[in-house]
């Protein structure tokens, strides 16, 4: 550890979407202390078991320390040659179509803004896609759809300010932990009450005062019940419809086909009918109702249809825009919404523009691109198949480790197998994907790199570097910078520090930006670097009169062309996949001690230590018809590979279903890759958005 004064630092956690805010101690010896921020509005001080742990992840452990071609050692100077030339190469063979970016949630929102910027204002394709698409894609089509922008209209206070929570395919207790701590302070203040809507009996069910275990996929059928079901009680706000929603009528004429009554809703899910008429007398009593929403709505081959059925109530009884109202979209990655900002998604450009002609003529005057692509890239499960086709022919990878967490990961790792040129920029040397990589670049992680996030409520605030990075690491918006200014594009790539690349995406964002959209953060086009360094956390969107946004849609006005929220019919489909005789559902998720593919947790012993091992939950019944016993291996086999895992047996799973964790890789066990074990078949048609909830299984003793 270098030694100096000791400082301390605020920074923010490079977990989950809640986004809370740390504050580093260095000491004189460099020995690194964490605590949470009192001051950040995310968490006011309070971590969860991960945050907490971040200090011992600070170690020089299986980091990539210095840039490798085909695994020999080279300069910096040789290996941004020779990502430049050997893109530039492909593009001039084979076009701008033919190479591609696959980028990730962690990402600091500069480092999404340059690779973004190069490749569809540069290299002149859309082929830039991020791992957000597994995560919140479906939400952006929903909130697309419903709000006319994909914008999170609540704060976390609404949280605070609700006497009704629901909880929608969010382990909320796991995946968001500080929001469900400021969640449960709120319900011993003021009682509020919670539904969890979720197949498996999560942590947060005891904590709730209804859990309607409903059958995995059947979300929309029962918020499109709970639609006809409010319209019916006269619970529709016609005040508000009429002034400011259009779609109410078709919308519930879908709804009442979908969901006549009660009873069929029951049966469709799988549930009791007292249940679910006792739910929806709470949603209909309740005026302050926050809906919350994960992936277990998203991940669904009908997750944008889910979205807008739980944004169709919420519209149709006017509870949005006031204090503790809402649909409420919570965000897997730390800075997923970020990315989306500034156009991470290959259907996106920047500052959440699409591809109309008039925003593609914006964005390439604005950028005074050479080559603004005209058209919608390569969505996630798309391009890796264009990648295992040959069309593309140079892929880089950045910060993501799609050999594990895409479905139908074999699939991806045979791709990369045979793709021309795998460019992989990581903190860490062995990764699943970095093991396919022509070239490695090491990039610089938590604690050492410096940007901005956005959390789940919209609330930007800074990563700062309070250490150095490891061996030769460098930024991300660095690299491609360095890349950029090589392929010949050194004029628009002028970027020194990640204040400049900010400066410029709130330029962007505030460029011809007015009316009804107004995502206006030009006030902070003018931040220089002392000021950028010093940014406190803030609400986003910024107006130029200096006054932030934490609620959205209060004064009735949406982000639609004609400033009018949008209903849309929806009509609940089956599961995509049949399900073999004998055959269980398996679901997969996050443990609460682990991130991702654990390559920064996993050197947490403590972390460790909450699941050792990657175990298949299944319930009792299940496990006696299939002769698996409690702490027993079992193999899992479905269409697209096979996995072992030890059998924990519990009344928590849903009969029917099987849960195994997303974490572990061929870095720890390559026996229980989940990616591996879901095709990639299902996906969302509107979103790309794949199915990772419902994949069938035939699961026996090993
Ligand atoms: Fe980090 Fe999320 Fe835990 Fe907050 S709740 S400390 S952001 S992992």
């Amino acid at each position: 550890p270098a030694s100096g004064p000791e400082r301390e630092v605020r920074t923010t956690c490079p977990y989950c979407g809640v986004g809370c805010g740390v504050i580093a101690r260095v000491a004189a010896d460099g020995a690194v202390s964490l605590r949470g921020d009192g001051d950040h509005p995310a968490n006011r001080g309070r971590l969860c078991s991960k945050g907490s742990a971040l200090a011992d992840t600070l170690v020089p452990d299986g980091r990539l320390l210095h840039p490798e071609i085909d695994g020999r050692r080279i300069s910096w100077d040789e290996a941004l040659d020779a990502v430049a030339r050997r893109f530039s190469d492909a593009i001039a063979r084979h076009g701008p179509d033919s190479v591609a970016f696959y980028v990730s949630g962690q990402l600091l929102t500069e480092d999404y803004y340059v690779a973004n910027k190069l490749m569809k204002g540069f290299i002149g394709a859309a082929n830039i896609d991020t791992n957000s698409r597994l995560c919140m894609a479906s939400s952006v089509v929903g909130h697309k759809r419903g709000f006319g922008a994909d914008a999170v209209p609540g704060s976390y206070e609404d949280f605070e300010q609700a006497d009704l929570v629901v909880l929608v395919g969010s382990n909320l207790a796991w995946c968001h932990p500080v929001l469900n701590q400021r969640l449960l302070a709120a319900r011993a203040a003021r009682g509020t009450r919670i539904v969890v809507i979720d197949p498996r009996r999560t942590d947060c069910v005891g904590n709730a005062d209804r859990h309607l275990a409903l059958k995995a996929g059947s979300d929309a059928l029962l918020f499109n019940g709970l639609l006809a079901h409010l319209a019916a009680g006269g619970h529709a706000d016609a005040g508000f419809l009429a002034a400011h929603a259009d779609g109410a009528e078709a919308a519930l004429a879908a709804a009442r086909a979908d969901a006549p009554d009660i009873a069929v809703v029951a049966r469709r899910c799988g549930l009791a009918e007292a249940e679910v008429a006792a739910f929806y007398g709470e949603f209909a009593a309740t005026g302050r109702v926050v809906t919350v929403y994960s992936q277990g709505v998203n991940q669904s081959s009908q997750g944008s249809d889910t979205v807008n059925a739980i944004l169709n109530v919420h519209f149709l009884t006017g509870r949005i825009g006031r204090p503790g109202c809402g649909p409420f979209s919570v965000t897997g990655q730390p800075n997923a919404m970020g990315g989306r900002e500034v156009g991470g998604l290959a259907n996106q450009l920047a500052a959440h523009m699409g591809f109309t002609a008039a925003e593609v003529d914006r964005v390439g005057r604005f950028w005074k691109a050479p080559r603004m692509a005209a058209k919608p890239g390569l969505k996630a499960v798309d391009l890796f198949r264009a990648i295992e086709r040959g069309t593309v022919k140079a892929v880089w990878i950045m910060a993501t480790n799609p050999a594990v967490s895409m479905p139908d990961a074999s699939r991806v790792r045979r791709a990369l197998a045979g793709c021309e040129t795998v460019v992989v920029s990581d903190c860490i040397r062995d990764t699943d994907s970095g093991r396919f990589a022509h070239i490695r670049l090491p990039a610089r992680g938590w604690s050492e790199k410096d940007g901005t996030v956005t959390n789940s409520d919209r609330t930007v605030s800074r990563q700062r570097a309070f250490r150095a990075g490891e061996g030769e690491a460098r930024a991300d918006w660095w690299i491609v910078t360095q890349v950029a200014r090589r392929m010949g594009f050194a004029e628009a790539f002028p970027y020194e520090s990640a204040a400049e690349i900010f400066r410029e995406h709130a330029a962007l964002s505030a460029f011809e930006n007015g009316g009804a959209r107004a995502f206006d953060i030009g006030a902070l086009a003018a931040v220089d670097a002392a000021a950028y360094d010093g940014l406190a956390p803030f609400p986003w969107p910024w107006r130029a009169g200096g006054q932030a946004q934490q609620r959205l849609y209060g004064d009735g006005r949406f982000h639609t062309g004609h400033g009018r929220a949008q209903l849309l019919p929806v009509t609940a489909t089956e599961p995509p996949r049949s399900l073999p005789d004998g055959a269980l559902l398996l679901n997969s998720g996050r443990l609460r001690d682990q991130w991702h593919t654990m390559t920064r947790t996993g050197l947490s012993p403590r972390l460790s230590a909450h699941a050792p091992e990657p175990c298949l939950d299944v319930h009792p019944a299940d496990a006696a018809a299939r002769g698996l016993g409690d702490g027993g291996l079992a193999r899992i086999t479905t269409t697209a590979g096979e996995a072992l895992a030890r059998v924990r047996v519990t009344a928590a799973q849903g009969e029917g279903t099987v849960f195994l964790p997303m974490h572990w890789t061929d870095r720890f066990t390559g026996a229980c890759v989940v990616g591996r074990l879901v095709d990639d078949e299902a996906v969302d048609p509107h979103s790309g958005q794949p199915d990772l909830k419902r994949m069938p299984a035939t699961v026996q003793p090993y």
